[in-house]
């Protein structure tokens, strides 16, 4: 296929989409008739893959990625650093007669085994017990990667230890799939629906970001390691004037944005929304949503293009959750429903949600796991990255509430004193203007400010981070809603009266659950106080919230459903508490050297230009007040720099000799975090008196406002 570079957009925009993927029209096109067919029971779910099929599959999907000047294949799958690992191997394999054969077997396709050993394990594993596994899980499309020269088919796969324990992310989440699909059909089947036999999860995630230019980046170490600044005095401009929000896209970034819609494209992400973020120099790109694991993956793919795509166009994109402290900070809002295999958006109000029993089912049962597994849901968010956002009076506080707005809050109460009668209509609205026809308003507002928000067809979990894999969240949400859609359906399968009884279970939930649901303002402190009254857990620390993944009912859900064993949900915890304390170890080194080596000595040279000013004005016999006050002002910030900077050596040392992970975490927490905060307070004092010319950083005007 040739894409003619002056081809009208949507014409080629339809060209490239999925040219690089191995999909249904590709597999339809050049599989057997019978193959195709067992590769798509294989797909949805009804029959394992046969080696017979894999065999032929394999060669087919060969042939099209060497058409392609594929060279290699590889694994492609996501270990629990949260990002994404791959090792490739070659098509091309020597024979005994020195010349070279082009295999890849349907084994190959299936399995692979790469060294699990230098992958975080959390004690799974002992290092000499290397062997992992990877898996293809056929579910999500195998596609080609185009790095420079390098071609490569991609594989998407699960990640297990030779003990058959989850190393990934991707397998606790097809896991959660499953049961989330069993325990629906168990429920639908009760309230009566015949046609539906499968049921999935869908997410469409709104990825933020932000984009800087790249001689900016090459000069501050702290980008470079840790990804946020760890210095940088307020720019006099900020995001107060609230005119980035949606505001009108400079060439560069739009040229940006063109490019990496291409790129997102022929790899079968269907970028769609793109726009201006209400920070200055912050951006969002979001997909069409698609079935949970596969949006998962092709959002693991949207964050390593935004980086490739940047750095080509002389940018450097910053996926940090907090990349500069002042202005908003970056998340990844979650929408997340649950759909059947025949089309059914079970989160889909319709015109009628109250004579809408199956809707009022799924939406009470994700209410009542929210309410139940608050704790859980943002322990599935935490990290050092997102303890600036949660909590820190921007996107959503640390409080887990539900936003369910006018319309369903009002069923929600008829619900709790007996049955639902009636739903407010959606109305018109009129400007007032006659050329305008009046518009038809949403039964429903929305609300900025809520952590889990219905938003007509959907939740939208606004908490997870910007860096962080789809994954722990979606496969925690499956679980959870999962686990309540178990007990609704032991209810209603040994009922008499299925409609009784489901009057009888909604109505127990909407007023034992009710405390959840909260339509105003999470920003205010009032809601804080109310939130407290209601007993809602306010967990604003990533050790505590990580800490509770330990707590009973948590570990028992996610065994129960056969999501995590114990063994693994442990060892995820280990990791992330490692991971935390590891974080924050790097950006306390980083802010040691570039206070040292780059501030200090600036600062005390300028200090010294200022003695030798002073000296000299007060020797032609003026007065020197002036370079003598603006002297001791840069020597005391010297000093408080000096004695904070050794506050910071003793708090990292002592932190990195504490061997316990859940003490140590809490060590990096107590004491690093707040002696980090002291050594910048007294470097962005310095930044704001020393002569601008000497200052060894970029400063946030020039990266947030220079295009
Ligand atoms: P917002 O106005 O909230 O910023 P966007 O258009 O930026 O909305 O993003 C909304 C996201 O929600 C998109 O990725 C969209 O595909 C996704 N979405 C829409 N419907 C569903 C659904 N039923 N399930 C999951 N995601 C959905
Ligand atoms: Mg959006």
């Amino acid at each position: 296929m040739t894409v003619e570079k002056n081809e009208a957009s949507p014409i080629r925009a339809a060209k490239v989409f999925g040219s690089n993927v191995f999909n249904d029209a590709v597999m339809r096109e050049r599989l057997p008739k019978s193959v195709y067919k067992s590769l798509k029971k294989a797909i949805s779910g009804e029959t394992p893959l046969a080696l017979d099929v894999a065999n032929v599959v394999a060669n087919a999907m060969k042939d099209w990625a060497i058409e392609k000047n594929a060279t290699h294949y590889c694994h492609w799958f996501q270990p629990m650093t949260g990002l994404t690992a791959e090792k490739h191997d070659p098509f091309i394999s020597p024979t005994a007669d020195g010349s070279t054969l082009l295999e890849f077997s349907g084994k190959q396709l299936i399995q692979g085994e790469p060294d699990a050993s230098s992958f975080p394990s959390g004690g799974l594993r002992a290092t000499f017990e290397a062997r992992g596994y990877t898996a293809w899980d056929c579910t999500s499309p195998v596609f080609i990667k185009e790095d420079g020269n390098n071609v490569t088919l991609f594989i998407p796969s699960a990640f297990c230890s030779y003990t058959g324990c989850a190393l990934d992310k991707k397998t606790p989440l097809l896991r959660s799939m499953d049961t989330l699909n069993k325990q629906s059909i168990r429920v639908l089947k009760a309230l009566g629906n015949t046609t539906s036999s499968r049921v999935t999860s869908t997410l469409g995630p709104e990825q933020e970001y932000f984009l800087i230019d790249k001689k900016f980046y090459d000069k501050r170490l702290d980008l470079i390691v840790s990804g946020r600044t760890l210095f940088g005095a307020p720019s006099p401009r900020g995001q107060e004037m609230d005119d980035h929000y949606f505001g009108s896209l400079h060439e560069r970034i739009a040229s940006f944005m063109a490019e990496l819609n291409t790129e997102l494209w022929k790899l079968g992400v269907t970028a769609t929304t793109q726009h201006n973020e209400v920070s200055p120099a912050q951006y969002e790109v979001a997909p069409v949503y698609g079935t949970v694991n596969v949006a998962t993956d092709h959002n693991q793919l949207t964050m390593e293009t935004l980086q490739k795509v940047a750095l080509r166009q002389g940018l450097v994109c910053l996926l940090h959750e907090k990349p500069f402290a002042g202005v908003n900070g970056s998340g990844k809002h979650n929408n997340w429903s649950i759909v059947t295999d025949d089309g059914i958006n079970l989160l889909d109000p319709g015109s009628t949600p109250h004579e809408n029993m199956s809707f009022l089912v799924f939406l009470c049962a994700t209410v009542k796991a929210v309410d139940k597994y608050a704790k859980l849901l943002r322990a599935s968010v935490a990290n050092t990255g997102n303890e600036h956002r949660l909590g820190a009076n921007e996107a959503p506080p640390a409080i887990v509430s539900v936003f369910l707005g006018d319309q369903l809050t009002d069923i929600f109460e008829q619900l709790a004193i007996g049955t639902a009668k009636s739903s407010r209509e959606s109305g018109e609205l009129k400007l007032g203007i006659s050329t305008l026809p009046p518009f038809h308003k949403d039964c429903t507002d929305r609300n900025r400010t809520s952590p889990f928000a219905f938003t007509g067809n959907r939740f939208e979990f606004r908490m997870p981070g910007s860096t962080q894999s789809c994954s722990g969240v979606n496969f925690t949400l499956n679980t959870v809603v999962a686990e309540i859609l178990s007990e609704i359906a032991d209810e209603l399968e040994k009922a008499e009266d299925v409609k009784v009884a489901a009057q009888k279970i909604l109505g127990k939930i909407t007023t034992e659950h009710k405390r959840i649901v909260f339509n105003g303002d999470n920003y205010t402190k009032e809601w804080v106080e109310e939130a407290a009254r209601r007993g809602l857990p306010n967990i604003t620390s990533s050790v505590e919230s990580l800490q509770c993944l330990a707590e009973k009912d948590f570990v028992e859900v996610f065994a129960k459903h056969g999501v995590l064993s114990n063994d693994e949900l442990h060892a995820r915890q280990e990791i992330l508490l490692e991971s935390y304390a590891m974080t924050l170890n790097i950006e306390a080194m980083a802010t040691l050297d570039i206070a040292k080596r780059q501030i200090l000595p600036v600062a005390v040279s300028y200090s010294s230009t200022l003695g030798t000013a002073a000296q000299a004005v007060k020797a032609a016999g003026v007065s020197a007040d002036a370079q003598i006050a603006l002297l001791k002002q840069t020597c005391d910030l010297i000093n408080s720099l000096k004695n904070a900077i050794e506050v910071l050596e003793v708090a990292t040392k002592k932190s990195q000799h504490e061997n316990d992970v859940n003490k140590k975490a809490a060590l990096y927490r107590d004491e690093v975090v707040p002696a980090m905060g002291d050594v910048r307070l007294y470097a962005d004092e310095l930044e704001k008196v020393v002569d601008a010319s000497l200052w060894p950083l970029p400063t946030y005007a020039q990266m947030l406002f220079l295009k």
